[in-house]
C-alpha cells in the first residue's frame, strides 16, 4: 500500500469499548506494516478480525519490553515497517509502548501516530469540568498510604486531575480523595465509556463515593475519575480554615483544632496543617 512507508514504527490507537472506533487510516495501517506489536495477542485478534487484518503479530507487553525492542528495532532498521498497539486506546498511556517508541526515535526510526481512542480525554470531553488545563495522573498507587500521600501532594493542584483506576479500588480511591481533596469538590465517574453499561456520574466527592458505596454496579468495569482542580472558592475557605487553626492551635492540641476549624470553614481538614 502506497500510504506506508517502509521502516516507520506507527503507533496506532484502537478501541476502549466499542470496535467500530478504529479509524479508517488505522485499519489502513494495520493490514499494511510487516508486523504488529500487541501487548496481548489474544487480546488483540478478535479485533483485528472484526476489521479484516490478517497482519502477523508480535507480543510486546510491560515484562517482554526490553528484550523485544532490540528485535523490533533491528527489523525496523532493515526496512520493516511495524504497528504498536495496546490491549485499548492509545500505546503508551498507561499501557506499554515508551522504551520502544523511545529506542526507535534514538535509532533514527520515523514514529507516526495513527491517534484515537484515549479513556482520559474520552473521559474529559463528557466531565463538563474545566477542560483547558488539566492533569493525566493515571493510576494511584495499590497501597492505601502511597496512594493517600499522592493525593495529598496534588490537594492544591488547580488543573483538572484525570485518574485511572480499577473496579476493585474505585470505592476506596474516591473515599480517599474525598477526605484529601474535601467532600464539596466536584468529581465525575466516567465508567465503560462506549460500551453497553456506559455510564457518567458526576457529584461532589462526599456524594459520588457514597453512590459508588450504595450501588456495586458502579464498582463494575473501567473507571475514569475526573476531578475538578481546587478552585478559588475552596482557596477562600483555606484561608479561612488555616486562620481559624491558627488561633485554636493556642488553645488545643493539633488534631483536635484542625477537625474544629474544618467543620467550622468548610476546608479540608488534612490542608489545615500544611500552611
Ligand atoms: N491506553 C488506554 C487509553 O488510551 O485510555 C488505557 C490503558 S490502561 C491499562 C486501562 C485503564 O484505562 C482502565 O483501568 C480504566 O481506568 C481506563 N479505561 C480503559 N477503557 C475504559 C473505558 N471503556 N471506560 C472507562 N475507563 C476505561
Amino acid at each position: 500500500m502506497s500510504a506506508i512507508q517502509p521502516a516507520c514504527l506507527w503507533v496506532v490507537a484502537t478501541p476502549i469499548g466499542h470496535r467500530d472506533d478504529l479509524s479508517a487510516r488505522a485499519i489502513e495501517t494495520l493490514r499494511a506494516v510487516a508486523v504488529i506489536a500487541a501487548e496481548d495477542t489474544r487480546h488483540s485478534r478478535p479485533l483485528l478480525q472484526h476489521h479484516n487484518v490478517a497482519t502477523p503479530l508480535v507480543a510486546l507487553h510491560e515484562h517482554n519490553e526490553r528484550e523485544v525492542v532490540d528485535a523490533i528495532v533491528r527489523r525496523l532498521q532493515g526496512g520493516e515497517s511495524v504497528a504498536l498497539i495496546s490491549d485499548a486506546g492509545t500505546p503508551l498511556i498507561s499501557d506499554p509502548g515508551f522504551r520502544l517508541v523511545r529506542a526507535a526515535r534514538a535509532a533514527g526510526i520515523r514514529c507516526i501516530p495513527v491517534p484515537g481512542a484515549c479513556a482520559a480525554i474520552a473521559a474529559l470531553s463528557v466531565a463538563g469540568l474545566p477542560s483547558d488545563r488539566f492533569v493525566f495522573e493515571g493510576f494511584l498507587p495499590s497501597k492505601a498510604a502511597a496512594r493517600r500521600s499522592r493525593l495529598q501532594e496534588l490537594a492544591s493542584e488547580t488543573r483538572t486531575l484525570i485518574f485511572y483506576e480499577s473496579s476493585h479500588r474505585v470505592a476506596e480511591s474516591l473515599a480517599d480523595m474525598r477526605d484529601v481533596f474535601g467532600a464539596e469538590r466536584e468529581a465525575v465517574l466516567a465508567r465503560e465509556l462506549t460500551k453497553m453499561f456506559e455510564t457518567v456520574l458526576g457529584e461532589p466527592l462526599a456524594e459520588l463515593a457514597a453512590h459508588v458505596v450504595a450501588d456495586p454496579d458502579q464498582q463494575r468495569g473501567e473507571h475514569v475519575i475526573v476531578v475538578a482542580g481546587r478552585g478559588e472558592e475552596a482557596d477562600a475557605k483555606l484561608a479561612e480554615g488555616r486562620r481559624i487553626f491558627a488561633i485554636l492551635r493556642e488553645e488545643l492540641p493539633p488534631a483536635k483544632a484542625a477537625k474544629l476549624a474544618a467543620a467550622i470553614s468548610g476546608a479540608a481538614r488534612k490542608l489545615l496543617y500544611e500552611g
